[in-house]
This record gives C-alpha cells, sequence and structure tokens, in this order.
C-alpha cells in the first residue's frame, strides 16, 4: 500500500475549500491512489476544514471510493443484457431527434438544427407561468417518478426564496445499459436547453447536472458543449440580451447513488452520504440546500425545447390517454437487433421485439421479457400485448426502471435472475431503512436458498409477504422497486419455483443444484 505524503496530498486538493467540495476532493485522491487510503481521510478533513467522522461517513458510502470496488454482479453473472449502442428506430422522434445527425462537438451544427431556437422563443416571448402551462398541456411527465412537470414548474415558480435550483441526473440504473451515455455524448446542446428552459420557467439562477465519472466521451462533450454555449451568450449573464442569468455546474461521481437517484442527487451534490429523506409530496422537497429546486432524469430534459417549438400538441399525439409521449428503451438480449429506441408510449411489447427489434434470434425461443432492470420485473409470453406505459406496466407490478427491455430464451431461469436482481440491489441500497434493508438481505437468502435445492415448502408464500412489506413500508422507490423481480416471477414463473422447491430441479439447467 502506498504511503501518503501530504504535501502531494495538498496539491491534489488545491482549490477545495470547503465541504461543498468534499465529493470533487476524494474523486481527487481516489484518482491519484485509485481508492481513497484511510490516511487520507484526516488530511481531507483539514484541508477542507470538515469533521473527519463526514470524510469517513461519505467515503465508505460511496462505491467508488471504496479500497474493494464492489462487483457487478449483474454484469458478472451475465444476466445483464448489454446493448448495442446502435439507434434501431428509423423515426427519431423526440428525445433522439438529434443523435448521429449532429457533431455534438460543434454547437454551430446544433445551431443549424434548432438548437437555443427553443431557448430564445422561451426568454423574448413566453412568461414563465406560459411556458410552465405549455408543458403542462403536453402531458410530460418526469420520466421516473412520474408526476406532471408542468404542475411542478408552477408551484415551484410560485415558491418565493432567494434561491432556486434546477437539478439533473443522467445516471443509468444498470450496468451494461448506456442509454444517458448515448444521449448526453451524441446531443449535449439538446440537454443543456431543456435545463435552462427549467431554470427560467422556476426563477432558477444555478443548475446541477450529475453524471457518472465513467461517462467520459460525454463528461467532455459537455463540458465543451457548456463552453460554447458561454461563448454564444446561452449561458452567464444577461443570457440571449435579458435580464434572466443562468450558471450550470457539471458534477460527475459514482454511478449508482444508493437509492433512487432522484432523491439520492440532492445530497450527493450537496456533498453528503446519498441518503434519502422523508419527504411528501415530492421526492425533492426539501431541495438543494433547503431551496426550491426541481430535479428530473435526462430523457425528461431532452423532451423540453422539442415540445416548446412543436407546441405541446405534437408531444401529446403520442402516447396514451395517461401517459403522453415517448419512451427511449434499451432492447437486449435473444432479438435480433438490439439497441437503443424510441417509441410512442403505449406500444406493445409485442411490436417492440417482433417490429423493431426483428423478432426473436434463430435459436431461441421466447421465454421472458424482463423490463426495467433491477427494479423491474418479467412478463410471460401471455403478456407480450401489454402496452409499454408506465399505466399499464404498473397494473402488472413493474416499471420501466432503467429502460431495458431484455429478452430471455428458454436457457434462462427466473429464479436465478430474481437472486441476481436483489443480490444487485443488496450490493447498492443505502440500507437507512429497516424494511428496505432487511427486506432486501431476507429475500436474498431465500433465493439463494431456493437456488441451492434448499428451498423450503413456505418459501414462495415468504418472498410474496415480504414483497408486499417492502412495497408498503420502504422509505423510497429503490426497495420498493426491488421486490418487483421477485414478484413478477412468483407470479408469473411459480411453477419454476415449485419445481427447485419441490423436485429439486431447476429446469433451465442453470443453478447449482443441476450441476451437482
Ligand atoms: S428503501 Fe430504505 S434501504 Fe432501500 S434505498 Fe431507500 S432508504 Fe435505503
Amino acid at each position: 500500500m502506498e504511503s501518503i505524503d501530504p504535501g502531494k496530498l495538498n496539491t491534489i486538493l488545491k482549490g477545495q475549500k470547503g465541504e461543498q467540495d468534499l465529493i470533487t476532493a476524494l474523486r481527487r485522491v481516489r484518482a491519484e491512489y485509485g481508492y481513497v487510503p484511510p490516511e487520507a481521510i484526516a488530511l481531507i478533513a483539514k484541508a477542507l476544514r470538515v469533521a473527519q467522522s463526514r470524510v469517513y461517513s461519505v467515503a465508505t458510502f460511496y462505491d467508488e471510493f471504496r479500497a474493494q470496488p464492489v462487483v457487478e454482479q449483474m454484469a458478472k453473472q451475465g444476466s445483464a443484457g448489454r446493448v448495442d449502442e446502435q439507434i434501431l428506430t428509423k423515426e427519431k422522434m423526440v428525445v433522439l431527434r438529434n443523435i448521429g445527425s449532429i457533431n455534438p462537438e460543434d454547437i454551430d451544427s446544433s445551431i443549424a438544427t434548432g438548437g437555443y431556437d427553443a431557448l430564445k422563443k422561451a426568454l423574448t416571448s413566453m412568461s414563465p407561468g406560459e411556458l410552465a402551462r405549455v408543458i403542462l398541456s403536453s402531458g410530460l411527465k418526469e420520466r421516473d417518478s412520474g408526476f406532471p412537470v408542468g404542475g411542478r414548474w408552477l408551484s415551484l415558480a410560485e415558491a418565493s426564496a432567494e434561491k432556486k435550483y434546477v437539478v439533473c441526473y443522467a445516471s443509468d440504473k444498470e450496468p451494461g445499459i448506456s442509454i444517458n451515455e448515448i444521449l448526453l455524448a451524441g446531443d449535449p446542446h439538446s440537454l443543456l436547453e431543456g435545463m435552462m428552459i427549467a431554470a427560467y420557467a422556476i426563477g432558477a439562477s444555478e443548475c446541477y447536472l450529475y453524471i457518472p465519472s465513467e461517462f467520459t466521451l460525454a463528461l467532455r462533450r459537455l463540458e465543451l458543449a457548456l463552453k460554447q454555449a458561454r461563448e454564444r451568450g446561452f449561458l452567464g449573464s444577461k443570457l440571449m440580451s435579458t435580464s434572466f442569468n443562468l450558471n450550470i455546474e457539471v458534477r460527475d461521481g459514482p454511478r449508482f447513488l444508493s437509492c433512487e437517484p432522484e432523491i439520492g442527487v440532492i445530497p450527493f451534490i450537496e456533498g453528503n452520504r446519498a441518503s434519502p429523506r422523508i419527504s411528501p409530496p415530492f421526492p425533492q422537497n426539501p431541495g438543494l440546500w433547503g431551496k426550491p429546486t426541481f430535479v428530473g432524469s435526462a430523457e425528461t430534459f431532452y423532451s423540453i425545447p422539442w415540445i416548446i417549438q412543436k407546441g405541446p400538441d405534437a408531444f401529446s399525439q403520442y402516447g396514451t390517454e395517461s401517459d403522453r409521449g415517448t419512451k427511449v428503451l434499451a432492447l437486449g438480449g435473444k432479438v435480433s437487433h438490439t439497441g437503443i429506441v424510441e417509441v410512442p408510449m403505449g406500444m406493445s411489447l409485442r411490436q417492440l421485439i417482433f417490429n423493431i427489434g426483428g423478432g426473436i434470434k434463430e435459436e431461441h425461443k421466447f421465454k421472458a421479457a424482463h423490463i426495467g432492470g433491477p427494479s423491474g420485473g418479467c412478463l410471460p409470453m401471455n403478456l407480450l400485448d401489454t402496452p409499454l406505459a408506465p399505466r399499464s406496466l404498473a397494473e402488472l407490478g413493474l416499471d420501466f426502471g432503467s429502460g431495458s427491455v431484455i429478452v430471455l430464451g428458454g436457457d434462462a431461469c427466473m429464479v436465478d435472475l430474481a437472486k441476481i436482481l436483489v443480490h444487485f440491489t443488496f450490493e447498492h441500497y443505502c440500507g437507512a431503512c429497516a424494511p428496505g434493508r432487511l427486506g432486501v438481505k431476507q429475500m436474498l437468502d431465500i433465493l439463494t436458498r431456493v437456488s441451492q435445492g434448499e428451498g423450503k415448502e413456505e418459501d414462495i408464500q415468504r418472498l410474496e409477504r415480504i414483497g408486499s412489506l417492502m412495497k408498503e413500508a420502504s422509505l423510497c422507490a429503490m426497495c420498493r422497486a426491488a421486490s418487483n423481480p421477485v414478484m413478477t416471477t412468483v407470479r408469473y414463473f411459480r411453477d419454476e419455483y415449485e419445481a427447485h422447491i419441490h423436485e429439486k430441479r431447476c429446469p433451465a439447467g442453470v443453478c447449482p443444484m443441476s450441476q451437482a
């Protein structure tokens, strides 16, 4: 183990002055040593003038600062469907409109396709209230938490505070799935424009953008896009010669925030452990540094300039009565074509797999579609006509989660899959609340036992009971949704659980007992 030279560490930490710089300081130390050595804690605390306990609690919380990085279980065990980075949709609808057709490193290329026109329109001819009402009538809902964006803007615009913030999180929630990475690297300006319009609508003067450090290309292009936007007068003081001032800061960090990102991103930016707080009715109350804050996923922000330019009706023509617009998905697994796709909300799973994905690969047979990663669930053949929209998925016990749709063939074991997904949550949750912490651990213990041929008669009922309790009592959506893979596999593939428990047999030949 390399010993720490205080002089060298002080050089590494140069310019980092307060607790708001804690994450940056930890990242710099990790970049130098490969992890955060215990001896560095006191030196960081001294340099930033914060308590050692504070530095220790944050350093030990995030995976990326630990001495031994957490293994990406899903990727390691081969269940995550690594999705090709090609765009499958022929018609580039809303969010993917510029991906592949502009030069993301050249602002003029973005401007030539209408980039920053919506910002200009908003700043020069619309009041914040008008903007919010346009977004409200388009039906745009925040793509993760599902609340109406326009309604949230109206209430934030009315809040009186000396400072307000806009926060965007652009993490992908599943290893092997890189929707946000592709969006940010392919079209950074549309994201910035969406954040700028949101800031104007609620009266914010500062925006933060959280992005995983490992998205290096996207990070580089975002920094370049910010520089170019500042040079053109789209950021900084008196935007586009109006009285509106705005700054956007990028904060890169760990890929997984240990609780749902829309909640964890606020303490992360504040330099704290990403533990959730009880904050009804909106997960972002109280906001960043206790101030009114609009928090949204990258996909949500990409839709905003498009709606302002094309009008709310153009957006609401896509989708279902309850879920308007489009959804970006990552299609993978045993389909002929895998990649990133944007579809109208409500397209059926069958259309996605057979019309866009080209059907099942020749040597395979459809067994299930695993939707949404660790917080999603599995649907069987008889539910192939399910509309892909939040409401219809929720009725079947799952959600869009990470946005992945992985097609599974006959060689997949549903008990093993549920175990891997719960294990993923176990490795990444924050453990702050008992229902989440104990529920995930108990589910994982049962699934491990069942997969080893040691399942007990009552295990299926116990899984269902624990899953229901987690849904009712967990503090945030991360563990509430962690039961989805278990509940849906128990519901739709119960015979597989019964074969493991009663016959000590894994029908797919995947679990350890089959290899004995
Ligand atoms: S549900 Fe509880 S344990 Fe799970 S991530 Fe949220 S706060 Fe942490």
